[in-house]
């Protein structure tokens, strides 16, 4: 059995971990925590299993005496949105956004719209261990309102970008929404944008490729891209937080580069400001506060950590780069996948550049990931990499793991929080030291 209860979220596989007695528990124990007569909002992703768990969910709000605003399959970023737009006061994500079919998962979210800070969770997760299940008596149980807010949501999110602007343009985009929720949002508003549209693995829970939008799995798109004469390929995970883009010749590119369009533009409108991501994003973004002249803030990998801190910080905007989401706080809290396709079409279209133009603009870094199989205890190899760290006359930072910079190359160590492995990200401009580098880490985890 696999019930994985971390700080950022609770996941399992369907039937075998997570099912509707457990997720008919949390929800109870979180309707109750936020008190009789409060107002929750639930959404899903398109998984099968989506389904039992949305009922199980709803049973145990109502049984805390909890009111549910009940939104159907919609993407994580819409549920995030309703939360705060919709005066509630909290909310339950249903959503394994990009691990494979057979897992589901839940997210729990704060007043405000944002994911439950990574302590709140801690404390949910002693409660769900120690208590019951526990109901209120008939004459105090919740009610349950179902609604569709996809027009909603579309309209105040259009009140971000530039709509004559990007219509001027009149794009031709493919997307590929994999079976998500994204389905349900995306194509629409793209249309509303002005944009000519083909959709691929649109049909709403059939999974065709692999559910992470990263390089391998989005050669269809790339082809498609091509094929049709496009100008931008767009591909979103299941719950459609993410955002992957597809250059008009083909090129999948890293997901670090979609927040970096649009960090940069953002920042560039307001005259600089601040702005969030977490230590394992790139170096690109650095150069990209320097030149804005804008202040940059790291936190620990985790969307909570992110959206936490910018609320504390006011930032201008923010995200985590090594997924291609954007959070954009005058919009909403949370990481929008079809936020920053409208923005990179606003990018296009006011700078008059292609999407591989304006790639070749940002600063190049080359960035390998490794994982090994962990040997020992992580506050051993800690120490470590400290001394290593140290023996190189490197920066060292302990926010989450240990990462290790200096002037030519920067590398983050982690340990894995769901499997017993060693995560490495290395990255310099110049990827003969970013290979020599990895094989000094290499050599210290290995042993
Ligand atoms: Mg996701």
């Amino acid at each position: 059995m696999t019930l994985i209860f971390t700080p950022l979220g609770i996941r399992g596989i369907f039937g075998d971990g997570i099912d509707s007695v457990v997720v008919e528990k949390i929800a109870n124990i979180f309707g109750r925590e936020l008190g009789k007569g409060s107002l929750v909002v639930v959404g899903r992703d398109t998984r099968p299993s989506g389904y039992i768990l949305d009922k199980a969910v709803v049973s145990g709000l109502l049984s805390a005496g909890v009111n549910v605003l009940n939104i159907g399959i919609a993407p994580t970023p819409t549920i995030e949105w309703a939360v705060e737009r919709y005066d509630a006061d909290g909310g339950i994500i249903i959503s394994a956004s990009h691990n494979p079919p057979e897992w589901n998962a839940l997210k729990l979210i704060g007043r405000g719209g944002l994911l439950l800070h990574p302590d709140d969770m801690e404390r949910l997760r002693e409660r769900f261990e120690k208590e019951e299940f526990r109901s209120v008596p008939w004459n105090d149980i919740g009610m349950e309102e179902v609604v569709d807010v996809t027009g909603d949501y579309l309209e105040d999110l259009l009140n971000f970008v530039n709509i004559e602007v990007i219509s001027e343009a009149g794009f031709k985009v493919v997307l590929d929404v994999n079976g998500g929720a994204g389905a349900y949002v995306t194509p629409y508003l793209l249309q509303s944008l002005g944009c000519r549209v083909n959709t691929l693995n649109s049909s709403p829970g059939i999974f065709v490729r692999e559910m992470e939008p990263r390089p391998d799995t989005l050669q269809d798109l790339s082809k498609v891209v091509v094929a049709t004469g496009a100008d931008v390929g767009f591909a979103h995970d299941t719950d459609a937080d993410r955002l992957t883009l597809v250059t008009e010749k083909g090129e999948v590119l890293s997901e670090d580069i979609t927040l970096a369009l649009v960090v940069d533009y953002i920042l560039e409108k307001r005259g600089g400001g601040s702005l969030v991501v977490n230590v394992a994003s790139s170096k690109m973004f650095d150069d990209i506060a320097r030149k804005r002249g804008a202040k940059i803030y790291r936190t620990p990998v985790g969307e909570a950590y992110v959206a936490h801190k910018m609320r504390e910080i006011g930032a201008t905007v923010g995200g985590e780069g090594s997924c291609g989401g954007v959070i954009l706080p005058d919009f909403h809290m949370g990481r929008d996948g079809p936020l920053a396709a409208a923005l990179v079409l606003e990018i296009m279209a006011s700078r008059g550049k292609s999407i591989s133009e304006l790639v070749s603009e940002l600063p190049k870094y080359h960035t390998i990931r490794a994982n090994f199989p962990r040997k020992r205890d992580w506050d051993s190899l800690k120490r470590d990499l400290i001394s290593l760290g140290e023996r190189r006359g490197m920066e060292i930072d302990l926010t989450d793991g240990v990462r290790l910079s200096d002037l030519e190359v920067w590398g983050l160590i982690r340990p894995s929080k769901t499997e017993p492995k060693i995560r490495i990200l290395v990255e310099s401009d110049d990827r003969s030291k970013a290979e020599e580098f990895l094989r000094e880490v290499e050599k210290v985890v290995a042993t």
